[in-house]
């Protein structure tokens, strides 16, 4: 008779979340090692296999005892809670077989069967926690430097894992777990949630939703699994919930959010992603697009169609109902007004407080402030920066608007005309972000030239310039289209170009890039005005 090893995760505790073949393993053993609390939990499943338990630490022991029985000719099935490959015993036992110089072709033979980790048991107790990257830190440094644990902390919560936290604390080991929380607390907002699982699918089972700031002041063991969420990961009704992705961004001219599942993966949508779905293809081969039709629907699709065949109804699913609640990145742009470049202390103040901690306040190129503020009301965000006077605007491909201060208000003739183009066209969707810039002297010194539609204001008439090309090794002005448009009729040319090129530009293509492939805009004629330059080689010569 030959021996064999089986290495056997039976999950978090309770009968019902073992696997089928794990408690096969056990009958067919003839003998059982494992930690005493273990061999107690699985008593049930055991019939007449002689049982060896030993203590906590006694680990090495098991292994070693394991493997000689093993070699004895004994069907030897060593138990570890969860998975036996996450901090169990399994990577233990083949340490102890490569001492041994064993192979798998004549060593003794070893059979590795799964179990649910506390990971994967825990998050289900807690809602949907883990959902996305996440990673597990054991934090007992027994026999990992403390030094190291430390860095996987802080790379974990640097990159935005969803952690969990085992061995969390025991008797000896008390301050690990308030150390993590200080680094975590350098990444994340101290509302971030928190679950702590104790004995999950045990008896004494207790979960407990917290928060990063609050985590401390609950229980928590040696039993405890603490799952920590991501930056987008949120709670409702008493559940921890990470979203599958973070396309939650939406913008002041966009009034539906999320995306839909169609749109996922576009460029427009997901910009970030590296590789994008190609475009429907047009041939008809209707099979083919059947099965396409079918990949595409989206694990949210099925839940929701789950979802209305239990309750019966079509109509607001759960889904729809969390994700109006839920948060999402409001992106919008802020500046003091159209010819104002000064902020009061009190729109400064409002921006300030509407960021807060967990959004984001940058300065634009543009004369403008972006603002980034995760929020489930942009309503009331709008509403707050309208009342202390500042303008809106929304980000994204949209058409921007930059006037010059005018002299501080001096030179203002030109401002209504400034204001008007604002009024009929500012933020309007266009094929890529355009900018017009109005400026309200010859001295242009706000760099009307520079933007996709330069205005002018001279002598009491305007000159218009078109393309320029701000980067680039060929960069150069806008091309001057034209001098002296009355100011009856500026508004009005200048708003036929930009529908012009809403209609016929293609999506994402600059305006410069437009101009140049029509040749023709506004009646205006493209002419090539790219810098001819001879560019040197350098004196030693790369
Ligand atoms: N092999 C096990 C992990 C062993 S390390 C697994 O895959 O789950 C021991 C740690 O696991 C504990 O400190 C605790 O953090 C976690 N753990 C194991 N079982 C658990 C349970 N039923 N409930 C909560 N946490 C558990």
């Amino acid at each position: 008779m030959s021996g064999k090893l089986l290495i056997v995760g039976f999950g978090p505790g309770n009968f019902e979340h073992i696997t089928e073949r794990a408690k096969e393993a056990l009958q067919e053993s003839d003998m059982i090692i494992g930690y005493k609390t273990y061999v107690e939990l699985i008593q049930g499943l055991l019939s007449n296999q002689q049982v060896i338990s030993t203590g906590m630490t006694e680990e090495v022991t098991r292994a070693q005892e394991a493997v000689k029985q093993a070699e004895q000719g004994k069907k030897v099935a060593v138990i570890s809670s969860g998975d036996a490959g996450v901090y169990g015993m399994a990577g233990l036992v083949y340490e102890v077989l490569v001492e041994k110089g064993w192979s798998r072709k004549d060593g003794v033979e070893i059979e590795i069967i799964p179990g649910i980790s506390a990971i994967n048991s825990c998050a289900s107790l807690l809602g949907a926690p883990v959902m996305h990257d996440a990673c597990t830190i054991s934090l007992s440094d027994h026999l990992t430097p403390w030094t190291l644990i430390e860095k996987r902390i802080e790379a974990a919560a640097s990159a935005d894992f969803v952690i969990a936290l085992y061995n969390p604390k025991s008797g000896r080991r008390t301050r690990q777990i308030a150390e993590a929380q200080r680094i975590l607390l350098q990444y994340r907002s101290p509302d971030t949630p928190v679950g702590l699982v104790k004995s999950a699918y045990r008896d004494r089972q207790n979960i407990v939703i917290t928060n990063l700031k609050e985590m401390l002041e609950h229980e928590i063991g040696m039993l405890t699994t603490v799952i920590i969420g991501n930056s987008s990961t949120f709670l409702y009704d008493d559940l921890m919930i990470t979203p599958r992705g973070y396309q939650r961004k939406y913008t002041l001219n966009e009034t539906k959010q999320p995306l839909k599942p169609h749109q996922r993966l576009k460029k427009e949508a997901e910009p970030w992603a590296l590789s994008q779905e190609e475009a429907a293809p047009a041939v008809e081969e209707k099979e083919e697009e059947k099965v396409k039709e079918v990949e595409k629907i989206s694990s949210r699709e099925i839940a929701e169609k789950a979802l209305s065949l239990v309750t019966g109804k079509e109509e607001q699913t759960t889904f729809e109902k969390v994700t109006a609640k839920m948060e999402s990145i409001f992106e919008l742009a802020v500046s003091p007004g159209l010819v104002s470049k000064k902020f009061t202390p009190v729109q400064l103040t409002t921006i300030a407080e509407i960021a807060g901690e967990k959004g984001s306040i940058e300065y634009t190129p543009d004369h403008q402030i972006r603002l980034e503020v995760p929020t489930a009301e942009p309503e009331k965000v709008t509403k707050r920066l309208s009342e202390v006077g500042l303008l809106l605007a929304p980000v994204g491909d949209v058409l921007t608007m930059k006037a010059c201060d005018f002299c501080d208000g001096e030179k203002k003739d030109s401002i209504p005309y400034a204001e008007e183009l604002q009024e009929r066209l500012g933020g309007v969707n266009m094929p890529k972000v355009t900018k017009i810039g109005f400026n309200g002297c010859g001295m242009a010194c706000y760099r009307a030239v520079q933007d996709d539609i330069g205005i002018v204001y001279r002598k009491g008439k305007f000159d218009l310039f078109l393309g320029a090309k701000t980067v680039g090794r060929s960069a150069h002005s806008g091309q001057p289209v034209a001098e002296g448009i009355s100011p009856e009729k500026i508004v009005d040319v200048v708003e036929g170009i930009v529908d012009e090129y809403r209609e016929k530009g293609h999506p994402n293509e600059s305006f410069f890039k437009f101009f140049k492939r029509v040749k023709e805009v506004g009646g205006f004629v493209y002419q090539d005005v790219t810098p001819k330059i001879k560019i040197e080689p350098t004196p030693c010569g790369d």
